[in-house]
């Protein structure tokens, strides 16, 4: 019988209409992405308590850090710049303590944009808290009211890594981020890169398998069906 794979997707919360009632969720294209990439998806709420994040990595073969806010500056030891948004630091915690027991635990992990970022600051790493802040940014990188499956801008992969040995030389990508890598985190390499310098592939040295993509494959894959995308759900959903 066939092993089933389950993914456990890091949920956002917000109070959609200010009526005190908080909604925990994930974008239907994170579901949809690993339900046809052949994994069974469940949303794991957000919790502070460190025994109940722990029983969640027991119960998943897969962990995928969801998009999102901006990660509180203060994690990179950072003041607060003008542009960056209110952080939810409920959520922040959370989502170390999950990247905490899934490197324990070794279960293999995917972050995807506001996930790759908070990989990057547990492993030590700094943000752009604005792309303004990276004078060599020139693309568009925050694609606004284009389709979400509209890729939007090149990404260069690293021989040698996941990314580069499943996907040859260079990919196309949506872009739905204001912030970015600065400073990489320790232990970590740069899978991805765009053509104005930014990172958009992170992925780990040694231990367990850690990817950080600054694109929304689930939107490219969901939205668009897009091969690539297809292709990296399925080849991620085997390890
Ligand atoms: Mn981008």
């Amino acid at each position: 019988m066939e092993r089933n794979i389950v993914v456990g997707v890091s949920a956002a919360r917000r109070d959609f209409d200010r009526s005190g009632f908080i909604r925990e969720y994930v974008n239907e294209h994170y579901s949809d992405s690993i339900t046809r990439g052949g994994g069974v998806p469940i949303i794991l709420p957000i919790t502070d308590d460190e025994s109940m994040v722990s029983k969640y990595i027991d119960m998943i073969d897969y962990l995928v850090l969801s998009g999102g806010q901006d990660i509180s500056p203060k994690l990179y030891n950072e003041e607060f710049l003008p542009e960056v948004e209110v952080p939810d630091l409920k959520r922040d915690s959370f989502d170390m303590l999950l990247i905490k027991y899934a490197i324990k635990k070794k279960i293999p992990i995917l972050g995807i944009c506001r996930g790759m970022q908070i990989i990057n600051v547990y492993f030590g790493g700094t943000l752009y808290q604005d792309l303004r802040y990276n004078e060599n940014i020139f693309l568009k990188h925050i694609q606004g009211l284009d389709s979400p499956s509209t890729p939007v801008h090149k990404i260069k992969l690293q021989k040698g890594s996941f990314l580069g040995d499943n996907f040859g030389d260079e990919l196309w990508v949506n872009s739905y981020h204001h912030q970015g890598i600065k400073e990489l985190g320790e232990g970590l390499i740069i899978s991805a890169c765009s053509n104005d310098g930014l990172i958009e592939g992170i992925e780990n040295k040694d231990g367990s398998f850690i990817l950080g993509v600054q694109w929304h494959p689930e939107m490219m894959f969901s939205a668009g069906g897009n091969v690539e995308m297809e292709k990296l759900f399925k080849k991620l959903l085997k390890k």
